[in-house]
This record gives C-alpha cells, structure tokens and sequence, in this order.
C-alpha cells in the first residue's frame, strides 16, 4: 500500500486544522480587490495562521529538487501563473478581471492541510467565470470518487471528464498528494489517468486533490524564479483543491468551512 493512514487523534488534529485553513483562505480571499498588492494578502493570510498558534506550512518547505526554500506563507498566482507564485518576490498589483489563485497550508499541532480557491477581482469574463467554475466542478468530482475501496485514476479520470466535457486545458504535469504528516506524500493524484488504476485508497488516509484547467493548451512551465507555474501558451488558468479524508463512504473534506 502507498501512503499514510491516520490515527483517530490524527484525523482529529487534521480536522482543527483544516478547519482553520479554510478560514484563513476564506478571509484573505475576501481582501482580493483592484489594487491590492500580492504580498499584503500573503501578509494577511500569515497573521490569520499565527494568532491561532498554527504555522504556514509553505513558507521554508523545500520540495524535492528545488534549489532553496519556499520564501512566502501562501501561493498567490495570477491569471497565466497556475500555481506556485511567490507573492512576496514577484508581487504583482490585482487589476480589473484578474484570475487570483491563493494556495495555502497550515501547520496545525504538527500536521499539514493544504487548500486552494480561485477567485476573480472586480469584473470577471464570462470565459474566466467559466474557468473558475469548471475547475471547482472538477475539484468536487474528484472528491466523489475518492472513497476506499477506489484507486487514485478513479479520481484522475472524474477530474478529466468534467476538463474534456468543457473543453479547458487539463494541465497533467501537477497533481494531487497524500498530505498530512509532509506538504507532499504518496500517492501522487494525476489529474488525467484511467478509472481502476493507481494506488489503493484506504480509509484513514488523507488527500490534497487539486485539478488546474487552462483556456488554452494544457503545457505550463517554470518561470526563473524557480517555483510559479505558467501556461507556455500565456492563457489563463484557474486552481482549487481540498484536503479530504478517505472513508469507506463519500470522504470529508477536511477544509470545508
Ligand atoms: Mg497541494
């Protein structure tokens, strides 16, 4: 078997933290507005995860292969930009129309959530309104296959169909993770892949899934910073994701307000 179950104290403690993400989230997502720099809402978002006593689990995580350590406590990624953009580097000013994507995670008594939403500040275009949503229904299908007893690509394959059916840019060189104890753990979530195969789910285990949908091709690439993800083709993208934990029934998501 590939990957963590947890305890009942654990999925406990993930509960409370996740909890405390999505309020996070929630609240720095309600800042996003027309002139609004990245970095005071990944200011904002730090603060509303330390008064709690918890940590952002992002900032100083280095993943496998990067060259230094994430300088920021959330993702903000801004219309081309999928995931990963530093907010405190490559600060950018939200305008009219603009597609953010906050990605954060929280630290809670030693166990990580991790949780995205996609927002629009001021006057959105109908083909980005559409982007937003679709990749937020992708997100849910995803949830609804991932129950014990089904494999990863059953959640793969759910999250493909809503991307085929719109017909947005699937982007398949990230994915979803096992989370929980690290940022990222096994199994890894393709967000293409075939119903049936891929590692087991068992109940206990908990799961970041997080579909990413373009406007255009689904190819990103990574900028010189060495972390923001951006479509080659410059089009936009959108990014949600939830941390769920597996049952033998529907799962609970665990970042759900
Ligand atoms: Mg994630």
């Amino acid at each position: 078997m590939v990957g963590t179950i947890n305890t009942p104290d654990e999925i406990a403690l993930l509960r409370e933290g996740g909890k405390r993400l999505a309020h996070a989230v929630a609240e720095t997502a309600k800042k996003v507005a027309v002139g609004v720099k990245t970095h005071e809402l990944n200011d904002y978002f730090e603060q509303l995860v330390r008064a709690g006593g918890d940590e952002p689990a992002f900032l100083n995580y280095q993943p496998r292969g990067a060259k230094r350590p994430f300088p920021a406590s959330i993702c903000i990624s801004v219309n081309e930009e999928v995931v990963h953009g530093i907010p405190t580097e490559n600060t950018r000013v939200i305008k009219d129309g603009d597609i953010v994507k906050l990605d954060g995670g929280v630290r809670h008594r030693g166990l990580i959530t991790d949780h995205a939403v996609s927002v629009i500040a001021g006057n959105a275009q109908p083909e980005d309104e559409a982007l937003v949503r679709g990749t937020r229904q992708a997100l849910m299908a995803g949830i609804q296959a991932a129950r014990g007893g089904n494999r990863t690509g059953d959640i793969s394959a759910a999250v493909e169909a809503v991307g085929v059916e719109l017909g947005f840019g699937i982007v398949f060189e990230l994915g979803g993770h096992g989370v929980g104890h690290h940022v990222h753990e096994e199994p890894y979530i393709p967000n293409v892949g075939d119903a049936g195969t891929g590692d087991l789910l068992v109940p206990g285990m908990v799961l970041a899934i997080e579909p990413m949908f373009t406007l255009g091709t689904p190819k990103v690439r990574v900028k010189f910073d060495g972390y923001t993800y951006v479509t080659k083709d410059g089009t936009r993208a959108a990014h949600w994701e939830h941390t769920v934990l597996i049952t033998d029934k529907a799962p609970e998501i665990l970042t759900a307000l």
